[in-house]
């Protein structure tokens, strides 16, 4: 792929993406995406040329342990604490010093915040653009989101970088993805 289709290609698939999703009110509700499914997050990695782009999404129980619209001053406080560790990139996303990568912006979205009460199956998404002065030495990204949310059992990763499209899947026990 040429430069600029693979962040294309990204914002299309995130674009189909609906925070939330339906109200079905099951425990799997299949989006565009994947599906919403406990214990499992879904993690997109965009590169092309200097600029790295990690889209995470995840439903709210694994965050959070609860995904309802947050009714006490406790849940309030729980989601606002989740919302800022997932602003801080680097303590969850390693990434090769050599590669010089510095981040841009981190994003955070979740209807939790929103005004709609009526949530089920609510999802947290996460958004990281950096920019890689070294590119040649992203080799690698290790995931330390397992340590700091447990009830993430597996992280689904699809990845569109200048040397092609790939898929694996992480664990507590494989949390590196190689380039
Ligand atoms: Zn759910």
């Amino acid at each position: 792929m040429t430069r600029q289709r693979n962040l294309t290609y990204l914002f299309i698939i995130l674009g189909l993406m609906a925070v939330g999703g339906p109200s079905y009110g099951k425990e799997v509700i299949h989006r565009q995406y994947g599906p919403h499914v406990h214990g499992v997050a879904q993690l997109n990695i965009a590169q092309e040329g200097e600029t790295l782009v990690l889209e995470l999404q995840s439903p709210a129980i694994n965050i959070l342990g609860f995904e309802h619209y947050p009714t006490t001053s406790k849940q309030r406080e729980l989601v606002a604490n989740a919302i800022a560790i997932l602003q801080t990139a680097p303590p969850l996303f390693e990434l090769p010093s050599a590669a010089a990568c510095q981040l841009q912006k981190a994003d955070v979205d979740t209807p939790l915040i929103g005004r709609s009460r009526k949530l089920v199956h609510a999802d947290i998404k996460a958004r990281y653009q950096f920019q890689c002065h070294s590119v040649n030495s992203l080799n690698s990204i290790n995931v330390n989101l397992f340590r700091k949310f447990p009830s993430i059992k597996a992280i689904n990763v699809q990845m569109l970088t200048d040397k092609g499209q790939s898929m694996t899947r992480l664990t507590a026990h494989r949390t590196i993805i190689d380039f």
